[in-house]
């Protein structure tokens, strides 16, 4: 027969602290007394009391000169008024667990919500978190019960919902899924601890590898009933307190045989029933062997360990770490360096997960982890072996500051000066900032890694312009991006190669400056028009065939038709008139008027809208001739047919 022993058998963080403590108070020569049995394990009650300590039902029985002990599973409000009325002194062992759905009953209290609460209405640890809302409070014990209420939840304004520390996890997440559906107004805290998450995950999967399994711990124990409820939905399962209960001939026959224990289960109990087992086991492991591996290991600050999701929250998720006793929370910062990201989206319940321990807290069993700094961990590796062969990395840019940005480079910070960041000083290189990049590390020594998105560009650049001098034809068309402006053109990035789009080749209008047409940055369609390898000169090429106002006068504007157009210049000998954008037409002095024009502008100024008859056009010369006094004579005439 082989025995497996659960990894998380035996005392859970919250019972080891409030043993502990009375322990060292008794050892102290301290008169104590326990406010009910101090954990649901009579044997280690009975030893407390060998030792002198009192078990009393309430405060009123706690004898003067005792110091009170509050229990793990905590206690109502009403109870630390009693201590303070018969002036006693206490010592608070409730759980940080638990003490934790005290606050959020309070809170629930005073904002005049609806204390829904998961769990044993009879158990202690229920009474204890009831009695610490000043509102209206139901306790339901699973999903059955929590339906009934659908109508009276119906007409809450405000619901929060809690789950006994030690409620099972599988009817939780039923009772949550309803609570999501039905009662849109309800808050959920997801407060089942660690330990008991952990022992009923771990009796889940040992239950269904073994023959039997055997739950150790106090047949009063709320989390030893849960552990055998899970246990025994695949195997046969029994719980027995001590070695003296276990029927030996249950186990015959039996090839593996599982062993779990609850929250309040000394080790002590645990070897005694393993000896027991001893003549049936054929496993290479001794007892001590096999409690030591199932023991918690010590975490410290900087060690790598394992660990599941138990839940998410927008700004944290909570984890079960692997071989611990402790539960270990993320924040959203020490999971992403990504501002906009949401917890939700990068994990989910059960998730397994690569962690650094940043910082442990025994007093509060809740450490502090990071997957940020796991990833730099696993990061600084090829970091450092990129430094050395030059290969190039890609991160993306996290920020910028005075003298360049910072690129997480696969956890890693690097830092990039702003020399390295850009090819052109004059580019904003705090735009990168959001963007992903290719870069080498040119420096890597202990927190000092620099470096350089330049080189890479400047390297790709190099093999696009190659590219591009091997297939360049003139005509050819281009999407580049403007550079920088000159008052004669554009320089555009085609790829590696700036070219020169000259300000005549821009627009068929006349222009000033470039400016009128494009801007820097901005991603424009080019055609090449000459180049020049040896000199490594483009002729660019941006405005289009199609609009033309040549082309357009042409097909548009016959000889003889007459339009109304603005005066944009005056001249000695006449007046050019706007046709379209970039093509003007001169309405010559003679041409003005049926009346005799010494001067031109006698009778039109620059901004007169005229009407004008188009009589000539030399496109090869690229003059138009127009005439105001030609539809003079029409009105007239036209006039005088009316007449
Ligand atoms: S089971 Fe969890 S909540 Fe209860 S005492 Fe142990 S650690 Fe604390």
């Amino acid at each position: 027969m082989e025995i497996i022993l659960a990894k998380t058998a035996g005392f859970c963080f919250g019972v080891d602290r409030a043993v502990k403590l009375t322990y060292d108070l008794l050892d102290k020569g301290c008169k104590v007394a326990t406010l009910g049995p101090l954990i649901h394990n009579p044997q280690v009650v009975g030893d407390l009391e060998g030792k002198g300590a009192l078990t009393c039902p309430d405060i009123d029985a706690v004898p003067d000169g005792y110091e009170v002990v509050i229990r793990s599973h905590g206690v109502p409000r009403s109870v630390y008024e009693k201590i303070g009325t018969r002036g006693l002194a206490y010592h608070d062992a409730t759980c940080p667990f638990v003490s934790k759905i005290h606050k959020i009953a309070e809170e629930a209290g005073k904002n005049g919500a609806l204390l829904l609460v998961a769990g044993d209405a009879s158990h202690p640890e229920v009474q204890g978190i009831v009695g610490h809302t000043s509102g209206e409070v139901q306790v339901f014990a699973n999903l059955d019960e929590l339906e009934n209420m659908r109508e009276n939840l119906a007409q809450q304004k405000s619901i929060y919902v809690v789950a006994q520390t030690t409620f099972r996890v599988q009817s939780w997440e039923s009772c949550k899924a309803f609570l999501k559906k039905w009662c849109t107004n309800a808050k959920i805290f997801d407060t089942i601890c660690n330990a008991t998450w952990a022992r009923q995950q771990e009796a889940e999967d040992l239950s269904q590898k073994c023959d039997h399994m055997i739950v150790i711990g106090g047949h009063h124990s709320s989390n030893t009933q849960k552990l055998l409820q899970v246990a025994a939905r695949h195997t046969d399962a029994v719980t027995i307190e001590t070695a003296d209960e276990l029927d030996r001939n249950w186990l015959r026959g039996a090839k593996v045989v599982g062993v779990t224990a609850g929250a309040s289960t000394p080790s002590s109990i645990i070897e005694e029933v393993l000896n027991c087992m001893s003549e049936e086991i054929r496993d290479d492991m001794s007892f001590a062997e096999m409690l030591e591996a199932s023991e918690a290991k010590p975490l410290f600050a900087g060690k790598i360990v394992k660990a599941k999701v138990i839940s998410v929250s927008p700004t944290e998720c909570v984890v079960g770490i692997d071989g611990s006793k402790h539960t270990g929370i993320v924040k959203l910062n020490e999971m992403t360096h990504d501002p906009n990201a949401k917890m939700e989206d990068l994990v989910k319940v059960d998730d397994e997960l690569d962690l650094v321990v940043v910082k442990t807290n025994d007093q509060e069993g809740v450490d502090t982890l990071s997957r940020v700094r796991f990833e730099a961990q696993k990061g600084m590796k090829d970091v450092s072996e990129a430094a050395e062969n030059g290969t190039v990395m890609e991160g993306d840019v996290m920020e910028s500051n005075k003298g360049g940005v910072v690129v997480n480079v696969k956890g890693v910070r690097v830092f990039v000066p702003r020399s390295q960041a850009t090819m052109r000083r004059d580019e904003d290189y705090t735009k990168l900032v959001g963007q992903h990049v290719r870069l080498v590390i040119t420096e890597c020594a202990g927190r000092k890694i620099v470096g350089s998105i330049n080189k890479v560009t400047a390297e790709e650049n190099k093999a696009k312009r190659e590219e591009f001098w091997q297939n360049v034809e003139v005509g050819k068309h281009y999407t580049g991006v403007v550079k920088s402006l000159t008052s004669y053109g554009a320089f555009v990035d085609i790829g590696g190669v700036d070219g020169l789009c000259h300000i005549s080749e821009l627009s068929w209008s006349n222009l000033k400056h470039p400016s009128e047409v494009v801007s820097v940055g901005d991603t424009i369609d080019v055609y090449v028009k000459s180049y020049d390898p040896e000199n490594q000169k483009v002729s660019l090429g941006y405005k289009k065939e199609e609009d033309n106002p040549w082309e357009k006068l042409k097909n548009e504007y016959p000889i003889g038709s007459e339009f109304t157009a603005p005066v944009v210049s005056i001249t000695k000998f006449g007046a050019f008139v706007r046709i379209l954008p970039g093509v003007d037409g001169l309405v010559h002095i003679s041409e003005i008027s049926n009346e005799r024009v010494n001067k031109v502008s006698d009778v039109l100024k620059v901004g007169d809208e005229v009407r004008v008859k188009l009589i000539n056009v030399d496109f090869d010369r690229k003059r138009i001739s127009l005439s105001m006094k030609a539809c003079e004579g029409e009105v007239e005439a036209e006039g005088s047919d009316a007449e």
